[in-house]
Formats: C-alpha cells, sequence, structure tokens
C-alpha cells in the first residue's frame, strides 16, 4: 500500500472511530492534513480554525499564510512539507483544544508520523510542542531541536503569535533557518 493510501485510511478510521463527536457534530470538515507523504519536514500545529473548518485544509487562514511565507523563506513549498495539527475538527470559537480532545487525536497523530517517517517534526505552539514533551516551556526552548522517542523536534513559537505579536516574527523567521540543518541529504530536495 502507498503511503497516500494508508494517511487516506488513518482519515477514515477517525471517522469511522466517531473521535471527539461532539467537535465532530459541528465541524463542516475533516481538516487531516495534506503535503506530501515523504516529506522529511512535519509541520504540526494545534487545531483547525475556521477557514480550515471551510475547506478542509490545514493552515489556510492568516497564519496559514504565514506559515506558507516561512516555508518558502527556507527554499521549499507547501507540496515539498507535510501539515498537520493535532486536533483534526475545529473547537467551536477556537477555543483551546481540551486535554481530553488531545489525547483522543494522539493515536492517529502517532500513525500519520509512523507512515511519514520525517527527518524532523516542527512543532507550532505550546499545545503541540507539549504533547510530545509536557515539561517544555517554549519561551525557553523555541527554535532547540529536542529528541523524544527518536524523532528530533523542533519547537517553534505559532505562526498565529506572530500577528499579534510582532516581535515574535523576527523570533520564528531566526527559528525557522534552523529546519534545514536538521534534514540531511540534498538541500535543494527536502521531499
Ligand atoms: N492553526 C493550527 O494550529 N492549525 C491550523 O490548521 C490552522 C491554524
Amino acid at each position: 500500500m502507498s503511503k497516500q493510501a494508508k494517511l487516506d485510511q488513518i482519515a477514515a478510521e477517525i471517522v469511522k472511530n466517531n473521535v471527539c463527536p461532539d467537535l465532530a457534530k459541528q465541524a463542516k470538515h475533516l481538516v487531516f492534513g495534506e503535503g506530501s507523504p515523504n516529506a522529511k519536514v512535519l509541520f504540526i500545529g494545534e487545531a483547525p480554525g475556521k477557514k480550515e473548518d471551510e475547506t478542509g485544509r490545514p493552515f489556510v487562514g492568516a497564519s496559514g499564510k504565514f506559515l506558507t511565507e516561512l516555508i518558502e523563506g527556507i527554499g521549499l513549498e507547501r507540496k515539498d512539507v507535510y501539515i498537520t495539527s493535532i486536533l483534526k475538527y475545529r473547537p467551536p470559537n477556537n477555543r483551546d483544544p481540551k486535554p481530553a480532545e488531545k489525547e483522543a487525536f494522539w493515536p492517529y497523530l502517532l500513525a500519520q508520523i509512523e507512515v511519514i517517517q520525517p527527518e524532523v517534526i516542527v512543532t507550532l505552539g505550546r499545545h503541540s510542542a507539549n504533547c510530545f514533551l509536557p515539561e517544555l516551556k517554549i519561551g525557553h526552548e523555541h527554535g532547540k531541536p529536542q529528541k523524544w522517542q527518536g524523532w528530533t523536534i523542533l519547537p517553534l513559537y505559532h505562526p498565529a503569535a506572530a500577528l499579534y505579536n510582532g516581535s515574535q516574527r523576527q523570533i520564528i523567521i531566526t527559528d525557522f533557518a534552523h529546519i534545514r540543518a536538521l534534514t540531511h541529504g540534498n538541500n535543494k530536495s527536502l521531499s
């Protein structure tokens, strides 16, 4: 079975297993993730917002526009990487994800990681980083590679943070530059 077919199967299981039925009921779409199933770089956000819910695609709203700029700023395109979030359904009114919701989606995120086999997992925001490394303080550890169960994790601020806090914009741009150094092989082709 191809990697894409395996990813499609994981998405189907989320629906079949009725994960987070309260969120599912209110959501217009499942936002499973998109990009290259062979990506060396996997971005993991927190949860879909309004635009993502409307389109079924991750990071297509305001913070997604900035994430796309950041990806292109290191010489990649969205199709070269894989982008997803911890929660695959939008929480009502964009409230923070609840611990039980993060736990419910966790096995499916791990399954995505197992299929993609990324060289670096880039967590976007505190919620995403703390799912892997509960003790991590994003204010201290952003941009510093961490090890988790054999995977390399690069914790970054959420791009939305830069939309509300101008000084974080430069921090995210600087931290992003570490991504290339964490992948092996030909720098021109990270997928
Ligand atoms: N923020 C996220 O964490 N994920 C999205 O898909 C969009 C915004």
